[in-house]
């Protein structure tokens, strides 16, 4: 990534300040088609459009902090995803990543099936009629009401993530008299993050059971032999913003390995595996993700010449990506309330939003790109941070950026990119009030989440 101290614009000193920023675009109108939904464009007068509409328009009627999802986008992705893998392998949507009904009911006519691992988001998932035995349990603390609740609508699996979640579930299915379909979780000691993985030593997290030192072969044992499960495959989720593919190389060949040991000890061959997610998407321009189709060429090619080796039946595949589908699709469109230059460092632009509507860059370092949305500008670039309206210095939302030297209150801005992990991580601090989700298509726009009221936030509180 290139740091560069690129001549200031007329609000700055000559030298710019420490920090991870690209020298400014070329043209700090153009708008990166890697990290904007499909959709995005300007119209005549220089104001950013989706799916036909202009952010001017949108912000007179949602208001802002807003965050903006092109519905196109995201179902030209999830049917990317779905097409790339075809039909000997699924495609489940992570609904952590966003999830609300309208999203559900997108997935479910895209042909995805669906992650949930809460008893809210299977509330959700259920309320909007995705049929349960597309969705999949996750989590590594369900409770019993959770696990109960999932074994009576019949989801498609649940994945177990500890030997005591193994016994939980089969004596809860089985007193319910059924046989829930469930996977195994296992951690293969990988560890990815976006360009850089690790293949030894990441077994300390919380999640799954480790493979090294025989555990998960024992799980495998312990869960074969109840009659409340059925055993059908083995799960490994290795990261998030994931770029190189090598670390789902090394994880395909310990997993591969696993089935191999189960089918030596029980002649038992199981049917799937599942990758898990991860995939990464471009936040700035510097970022280069891959397309499904070539994850999905990559990925079943390792687990066929895996299993080749192993002399096993290739297994069904399945795979979770939850940011690389909604990520791109949606951004968050701002007011800006105040512009502080400060001298020699930088300017700080506060938007009327912050750290609850986006608590990545604060809680992971997380990169964002943003641009002047309500019109065009010629001025100089100029360095800015752009921040929240919360009681709290880390609330930052874009820490190193160039906007337009004449940038003023009541400009909008657009920070492309917030479709995963931003709504769904949103929270109420401060007693500011959660964003709505506004869905655009085909010049037509609606809420899917609507802006929380000080009503919501009061009625919580009962005095
Ligand atoms: C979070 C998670 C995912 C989705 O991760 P993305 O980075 O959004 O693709 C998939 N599977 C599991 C088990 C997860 O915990």
């Amino acid at each position: 990534m290139s740091r560069s101290a690129h001549p200031a614009g007329p609000r700055h000193a000559d030298v710019l300040p420490e920090g991870h920023y690209a020298a400014p675009a070329d043209d700090l109108n153009a708008l990166d088609p890697k990290v904007w939904a499909h959709t995005v464009g300007r119209d005549a007068d220089g104001v950013v459009t989706v799916g036909g509409l202009p952010v001017t328009q949108l912000a007179e009627e949602y208001g802002t902090p807003a965050y903006i999802l092109d519905e196109a986008d995201f179902r030209d992705r999830a049917r990317a995803w779905r097409t790339a893998f075809g039909t000997d392998a699924d495609v489940f949507y992570a609904g952590k990543a966003f999830l609300s009904r309208a999203v559900v009911r997108w997935l479910d006519e895209e042909g995805l099936n669906l992650d949930v691992c809460s008893g809210g988001e299977l509330a959700t998932a259920l309320s909007a009629g995705m049929p349960a035995e597309r969705i999949a349990f996750h989590g590594n603390n369900k409770s019993p009401e959770e696990i109960e609740r999932a074994v009576r609508a019949g989801v498609g699996r649940i994945v177990l993530d500890s030997f005591q979640e193994i016994v939980r579930v089969a004596h809860i299915a089985q007193s319910l008299g059924k046989r829930q379909r469930v996977q195994i979780r296992i951690t293969v000691g990988v560890e990815a993050h976006t360009h850089e993985f690790i293949a030894t030593a990441h077994e300390d997290q919380k999640f799954g059971i480790p493979l090294a030192g025989g555990q998960a072969a024992e799980a495998v044992r312990r869960a074969l032999q109840l009659d409340g499960l059925e055993v059908i495959g083995i799960h490994s989720h290795i990261g998030s913003q994931i770029f190189d593919m090598s670390g789902f190389e090394v994880a395909a060949h310990r997993v591969v390995g696993l089935l191999k040991d189960i089918r030596d000890e029980h002649g038992v061959e199981l049917p799937e595996i599942d990758l898990g997610g991860g995939l990464g998407i471009a936040y700035t321009s510097d970022d280069d993700p891959r397309e499904p189709h070539e994850i999905a060429k990559a990925l079943t090619e390792i687990v066929t010449r895996e299993c080749e080796g192993a002399r096993l039946r290739t297994p069904r595949i399945s795979v979770e990506p939850g940011r690389a589908i909604v990520g791109p699709t949606a951004f968050t469109l701002y007011e800006v309330g105040t512009v502080k230059p400060l001298d020699g460092l930088r300017t700080y632009v506060s938007v009327d939003g912050g750290m609850s509507d986006n608590i990545r860059t604060a809680l992971y370092d997380a990169e964002y790109s943003v641009a002047l949305a309500s019109r065009t500008s010629d001025a100089e670039p100029m360095l800015v941070r752009v921040v929240g309206k919360h009681c709290e210095s880390g609330d930052i939302v874009v820490k190193d950026a160039f906007l337009p030297g004449d940038l003023a209150p009541g400009d909008l801005i657009a920070v492309p990119a917030t479709g995963a992990y931003c709504r769904s991580m949103a929270s109420n601090y401060n007693h500011v009030l959660r964003p709505p989700v506004v869905s655009v298509r085909d010049g037509a726009a609606r809420v899917v989440v609507r802006r929380e009221t000080e009503e919501d936030l009061l009625r919580l509180d009962v005095g």
